[in-house]
């Protein structure tokens, strides 16, 4: 089975590119911050806590990320055969665990990791878009967003290294319009496909 993680800072693209991926090559979309927004919807348990954390810009605590995440993992196996994965794993530790959860399910796991490279001025420019358009609680509040994008580069960014010492690091230009970065990275996954 293959893995994409689609990785990259808040705003830069991640939901419409892996959204665009699964629908091309017909793989399952996996985001873990729209899992959570649809505990919220329902009031569960998990909801409540992350509500709380999202509405700050903090990350909900990766027991609650991995169990979400394990659980759709087997639930969804035997439907594709390829996942997308949406803002998962954030934290090296999420990584880490990941990594345990392949092992566990299979020996041949193959993890291809596409980062969206974007500055931090236009991050900051394309979340307020889309809290005009989307309507998100934490894209509608500077502040927060500026907590997202600092939590991005203390908890987050250490994946790169984590990931290019695995050899599996893919860079894309993430500032090109949609269609130019989707291009990029059909292309990416064309080539990957072929060397196979
Ligand atoms: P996203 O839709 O990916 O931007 O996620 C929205 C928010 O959900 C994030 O800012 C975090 O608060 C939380 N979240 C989503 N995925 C994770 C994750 N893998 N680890 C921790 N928190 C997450």
């Amino acid at each position: 089975m293959r893995y994409f993680i689609v990785f990259g800072p808040p705003g830069a693209g991640k939901g419409t590119q892996s959204y665009l991926i699964a629908e091309r090559f017909n793989f399952l979309h996996i985001s873990t911050g729209e899992m959570l927004r649809a505990q919220i919807k329902l009031g569960s348990e998990v909801g409540k806590e992350a509500k709380e954390l999202i509405d700050k810009g903090k990350f909900v605590s990766d027991n609650t990320i991995l169990k979400m995440v394990r659980e759709h993992l087997t639930t969804n196996y035997k439907r594709t055969k390829a996942f997308v994965f949406d803002g998962f794993p954030r934290t090296l530790n999420q990584a880490a665990e990941f990594d345990k959860i392949l092992l566990e399910m299979e020996a041949e796991a193959k993890v291809v990791v596409i980062s969206l490279e974007v500055d931090d001025a236009l991050v900051v420019e394309r979340i307020k878009k889309r809290g005009e358009i989307e309507g998100r609680r934490d894209d509608a509040y500077e502040s927060v967003v500026k907590t997202r994008i600092k939590t991005y580069h203390n908890k987050t960014e250490p994946l790169i290294e984590y990931y290019k010492r695995k050899g599996v690091y893919y860079p894309i230009a993430g500032e090109g319009s949609v269609e130019e970065v989707f291009e990029s990275i059909s292309k990416l996954i064309d080539r990957l496909d072929r060397d196979e």
